[in-house]
């Protein structure tokens, strides 16, 4: 019954001025790969709008993948009918009864007329004072408000045909992943991280991700739980480029040569290094991670200023402020949250000290460096790195 989906950008990208072209270009490919896996659908651009073209592809598949795209404002779905009020009037009650199910009555409701095409005999304010008194007389739970209407049903006519929208199926919002370049997020299994990537990735950053395994210490069911994390974000941001770092000989060093209240703070220090290489390597101009400002041990202050001295790169914390609840509804919401809570070991949990420093000095933190070979340990973790790409479950390689 529905042909096109018409899309929303959100409101930042329309306010771009002249780079605006780059910022919708960069959004309508974003759309084409996230619906590639389905088929058939067509991304294209008529009258300053973007619209998706269903060409017999499943409306509800495609509206699930579009409203993950991060610079989508909102989605509705378009029904067509002949320049002829009786169909046009029909059509109108499909697409209100349809946008009914989803929603209480009674609710509030008007209809915008639009008469692009001046031959219609029609002018817009009678399109819509006639569509309006039909759906009204055969609809229940309908009032008009024309000021503030919960419901709005938009009839515009075009050349050929009518276009008739009602329902409004919410986006992200932000700006077209790719936009703002590239950031290395710090992957683990937890619920914090794979927050904080999509959340970059919803202000534009093109996301890799770098995930430190103590491989056997950690099992394949851990590597496989964070490879299940990588192909969530990537529903949301396109493929995801994952490094797997091999971090067991830095863990036995460290457990080793350091204190153990010190242990956390060195190995946070090694995980940023290592991240700051590849970042690099990669042209990545940011690192990502899921901390929040007192969360553990490793997230004090003193904490975030002895960790963050082993690299000048911006460290990006977009959960800095946030509270576990609400990460844990972003986590939620994105679909990341019931595989971040599967129980399986991380490698900062296997060596866990039980005391850990919640004010580490950072000259203790070098002093006790010192007892060993940073640079070599850097070495051989990043040549037993492993690249995987991950693609949405489904979606064409
Ligand atoms: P998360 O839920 O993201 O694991 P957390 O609350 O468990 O966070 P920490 O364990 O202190 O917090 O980790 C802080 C941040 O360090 C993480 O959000 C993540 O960005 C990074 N990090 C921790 N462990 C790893 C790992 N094994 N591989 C990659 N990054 C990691
Ligand atoms: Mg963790």
């Amino acid at each position: 019954m529905y042909t096109t989906l018409m899309i929303r950008m959100a409101g930042e990208i329309s306010i771009k001025g002249k780079n605006r072209s780059v910022f919708e270009k960069a959004l309508m490919e974003n759309m084409r790969l996230a619906v590639k896996p389905i088929g058939g659908v067509k991304i294209v651009r008529t009258g300053g709008r973007i619209e998706a073209l269903l060409n017999g592809a499943d409306l509800d598949e495609v509206a699930t993948a579009l409203s993950k795209v991060p610079g989508i404002r909102s989605l509705s779905p378009v029904m067509e009918a002949e320049l002829d009020m009786d169909r046009i009037k029909d059509a109108a009650l499909k697409v209100v009864e349809d946008a009914l199910t989803k929603r209480q009555t009674p609710i509030t409701f008007k209809v915008d007329g639009r008469r692009a095409n001046k031959r219609f005999p029609l002018t817009s304010p009678e399109i819509a004072r006639e569509v309006g008194g039909h759906v009204l007389r055969h609809t229940d739970g309908l009032t008009v408000d024309v000021h503030k209407p919960e419901l709005t049903l938009q009839v515009e006519v075009r050349e050929s045909k009518a276009y008739l929208l009602c329902d409004v199926i919410p986006g992200p919002g932000g700006l077209p992943v790719g936009s703002s370049g590239k950031v290395m997020l710090l992957l683990s299994g937890g619920i914090d991280s794979p927050v904080a990537g999509w959340m970059a990735m919803k202000r534009g950053a093109k996301l890799e991700c770098i995930h430190f395994h103590s491989f056997p210490f950690t099992s394949e069911r851990a590597q496989e739980k964070v490879n299940d994390l990588a192909k969530i974000l990537a529903e949301h941001g396109g493929r995801i480029v994952l490094h797997n770092v091999h971090f067991t000989e830095i863990q036995k060093a460290i457990r080793q040569h350091v204190p153990e209240e010190y242990s956390i703070t060195i190995m946070r220090r090694f995980m940023m290094r290592i991240a700051d290489r590849l970042a690099h390597q990669r042209k990545a101009m940011a690192l990502v991670t899921g901390e929040s400002l007192g969360q553990v041990a490793s997230q004090t202050l003193e904490s975030m200023y002895t960790i963050n001295n082993v690299t000048n790169m911006p460290i990006l914390r977009p959960l800095v402020a946030m509270d576990k609840v609400d990460i844990m509804d972003i986590a939620h919401k994105i679909g990341t949250y019931e595989t971040s809570i599967l129980p399986y070991e991380d490698c900062c949990t296997i060596f866990l000290p039980k005391n850990p420093k919640t004010r580490p000095k950072l000259w203790e933190a070098q002093e006790i460096e010192k007892k060993l070979d940073i640079e070599a340990l850097i070495e051989e973790a990043l040549e037993k790195t492993e690249k995987l790409i991950m693609y949405s479950e489904g979606a064409a390689r």
